[in-house]
């Protein structure tokens, strides 16, 4: 069996998450047992909610036990099965961490998934075709419900969930209106996706300034609005909201460090009659054959050609991930294991 590198959750971080906190080590992988497959992983996605595994509190995902390996979403290739379910060769998409193998039971319900890369590009299972992509979806279709010619507008429009949000509200007739950090994101973010106008935050000084921006991008106001940040871009929109507007609110990456974020006016909520609703993706596993169906159509196709930040090999996993949280990702951030 072949040598393992795995990058393990090695200090908890008090404040900004640093390099420090993981550790590289190197293990032996163990033989396969009766039922189970030696998956070669290709790429490794790095998410957002990692940040949140990484305390010891409450977050919306669970937290990462020290001295394991840092759990994430990988696709790859079985080398070896003893399951009847999988043969040498197959394409898979898992959970296998941030490590180059992983020993799967392939009987456990989702553990492995077969993919057909042959119009999907591998990697893409993990972002556009995969968890990023269900997430813009759901928040999109089951909270906000957008209607034709209606406004929905979506923070961090460059990432691997706002482009989803930005592609499948413009196929369903609304003005996309994107918030993203620098004229470069914003560009890819109106040119390649097709967005109506997108907003640089950073040219903002304040919530007053960013919604002034907003009042001119959106003419007939914001009907839906699609977070995945917020503070100042969360005041912003909430100024220039409809009656009856709604927010899901699928991320807070301004407060993964712990600190506070306050919202200035809530008090919209109510003048407006707003609906603001969180949720969790892996909580609406329904949903997820039909949106993967419709994510998978709009890349295969090419009307969606979603971008990647690629990060080379498994011990360039750490500043990646750390890069990503402080926006110097630009779309799906991955780690290529050669
Ligand atoms: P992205 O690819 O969007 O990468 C994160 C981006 O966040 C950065 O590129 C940066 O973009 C932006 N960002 C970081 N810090 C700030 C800040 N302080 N202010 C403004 N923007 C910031 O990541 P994902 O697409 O994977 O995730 C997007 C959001 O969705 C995250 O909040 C994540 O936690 C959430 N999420 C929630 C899920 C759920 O089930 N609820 C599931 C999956 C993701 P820029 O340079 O444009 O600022």
């Amino acid at each position: 069996m072949p040598t393992n590198r795995q990058i393990v959750l090695d200090k908890r971080p008090t404040g900004e998450a640093e390099a420090g906190n993981f550790r590289l080590v190197t293990s032996e992988t163990p033989a396969l047992s009766e039922g189970q497959v030696l998956v070669r992983h290709r790429f490794l996605s790095l998410d957002p909610y990692m940040r949140g595994r990484m305390n010891e509190g409450k977050s919306y995902a669970q937290p990462q036990p020290l001295g394991e390996v840092m759990i994430g979403g990988t696709v790859g290739e079985v080398v070896e099965s003893r399951s009847p379910k999988f043969t040498a060769g197959d394409q898979v998409v898992g959970m296998g961490g941030w490590q180059e193998f992983s020993v799967v039971d392939a009987g456990q319900p989702g553990a492995l998934r077969k993919v057909d890369d042959s119009r999907v590009p591998l990697s893409h299972y993990l972002g556009a075709v995969g968890m990023p992509g269900v997430t813009a979806w759901y928040g999109l279709n089951r909270i906000i419900e957008p209607q034709a010619g209606r406004t929905v507008t979506v923070s961090a429009a460059s990432g691997a969930v706002g482009s989803a949000v930005g592609v499948l509200a413009k196929a369903r007739g609304c003005r996309a209106v994107g918030i993203a950090g620098g004229a470069q994101k914003c560009r890819y973010v109106v040119e390649e996706l097709g967005f109506d106008a997108c907003i640089d935050y950073r040219e903002h000084g304040d919530a007053g300034s960013l919604s002034r921006a907003l009042k001119q991008a959106c003419p007939d106001g914001i009907d839906g609005h699609f977070e995945n940040v917020g503070g100042m871009v969360l005041d912003a929109v909430l100024l220039r909201a409809n009656a009856f507007a709604r927010v899901a609110v699928c991320g807070m990456i301004a407060g993964y460090d712990g600190q506070p974020i306050p919202l200035t006016y809530p008090q919209l909520i109510l003048t407006n009659r707003m609906r603001v609703e969180g949720f969790i993706v892996s909580e609406h596993m329904e949903v997820w054959p039909q949106a993967l169906a419709e994510l998978g159509e709009l890349v295969g196709s090419g009307r969606f050609r979603p971008r990647e930040s690629v990060a080379e090999g498994l011990e360039a996993a750490p500043e990646a991930f750390l890069g990503m949280l402080r926006g110097r990702n630009f779309g799906k951030q991955l780690v290529r294991i050669s």
